[in-house]
């Protein structure tokens, strides 16, 4: 079990955005000759709408060559519950997203995983003792993260989690290991909205279950809230004109800005603080603080600097200083 069906199939803003341009020109191909340089005519705009203006391709997803290894530790014993488990399983099982660019992207194809939270998900792994072809990923929604781990479906997770006191009460976290922001993306062509203040009458979209989601309806109630259960989905009606602005952390945002950059665009600076933290069962305190210490060894190494460089890094934002852990 490798991916849930709902969010695997949506790899990104492109492709899926992509596809029902092609599904609607071979219908009109069938019947007439003419839509045969329609089609033409479509694909040669969908080309360069991937391509960019200048021609230059859009950025690609990280090269597993440029990625880390990380050293896997031997000998480790926690006296963790979860940890046993997976200790007796042979496998960590971790949960994560899968449609977004440069943190945690699924490719359809192949399966595999990539993007900054897939690395620290890897090197926190490689400390516990699991080597990257023992652990096994999962997609979950921002939704059902507090059910996956409190029903034991994941070891822990990694997946642009915001820790707050609210989810405390439901799940533990180690770290935070990085710092996000909630942010605006919008079309590149829109000339209207620059900033939070300027949402009032637009249809907004964001995912449920997420802290943007809830801070767009609880701050900004003169827009109009649209949630669905991943932000992939949102950019592909923010391109097809049904939303006008998708709002969630900026490290997601500028993914999907980087994919199509000739199209979206972040609006504004960010307005939120997210610190992003490693999800774990709440009651495990001995396996969150071992992933604490984890996470502290590899800011030291230069691991989370390399990671943060072949991965996230390749949307163009140079690594920041991570905020310090908070071992509680
Ligand atoms: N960091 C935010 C959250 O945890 C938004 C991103 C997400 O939905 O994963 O809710």
């Amino acid at each position: 079990m490798r991916t849930h069906a709902r969010t695997g199939t949506h790899a990104g803003p492109g492709p899926h955005a992509y596809a029902y341009a092609n599904t609607r020109a071979r219908a009109t191909l069938r019947n007439t000759p003419r839509a045969a340089t329609l089609l033409t005519l479509l694909l040669a705009a969908v080309l360069l709408a991937a391509c960019g203006k200048s021609g230059t391709p859009p950025p690609k997803g990280p090269k597993p060559k440029d990625l880390p290894s990380y050293q896997v530790a031997t000998d480790v014993d926690i006296d963790s519950p979860t940890f046993r488990a997976a200790k007796s399983r042979g496998r960590l099982i971790v949960g994560t997203k899968a449609d977004q660019p440069y943190v945690a992207a699924q490719d359809p194809a192949s399966g595999y995983y990539s993007g900054f939270d897939i690395e620290i998900a890897k090197m926190v792994a490689a400390s516990l003792g699991f080597p990257a072809d023992r652990v096994e990923f999962k997609t979950i929604t921002s939704a059902n993260r507090e059910t996956s781990l409190q029903n034991g479906e994941v070891d822990y997770y990694v997946g642009t989690y915001t820790i707050n006191d609210n989810r405390k009460k439901l799940v533990g976290f180690a770290g935070p290991y990085y710092m996000a922001g909630q942010a605006l993306l919008v079309r590149k062509n829109d000339k209207d909205i620059n900033g939070p203040q300027d949402l009032a009458g637009k249809k907004v979209c964001s995912v449920s279950g997420s802290t943007p989601y809830q801070r767009l309806v609880a701050n900004y109630p003169k827009a109009t809230a649209v949630a669905y259960d991943s932000y992939s989905v949102c950019v592909d009606n923010l391109i097809s004109l049904q939303v006008d602005a998708v709002t969630t952390d900026d490290t997601i945002l500028k993914g999907y800005a980087a994919k199509v950059p000739d199209q979206l665009r972040l609006a504004g600076e960010p307005f939120s603080q997210e610190p992003y933290g490693i999800g774990v069962p709440r009651g495990d305190r001995n396996f969150r603080l071992a992933i604490d210490d984890a996470i502290v060894a590899h800011e030291a190494n230069g691991d989370w600097k390399r990671a943060y460089d072949s991965t996230l890094g390749l949307s163009g934002v140079p690594a920041p200083q991570p905020p310090p852990v908070d071992r509680y």
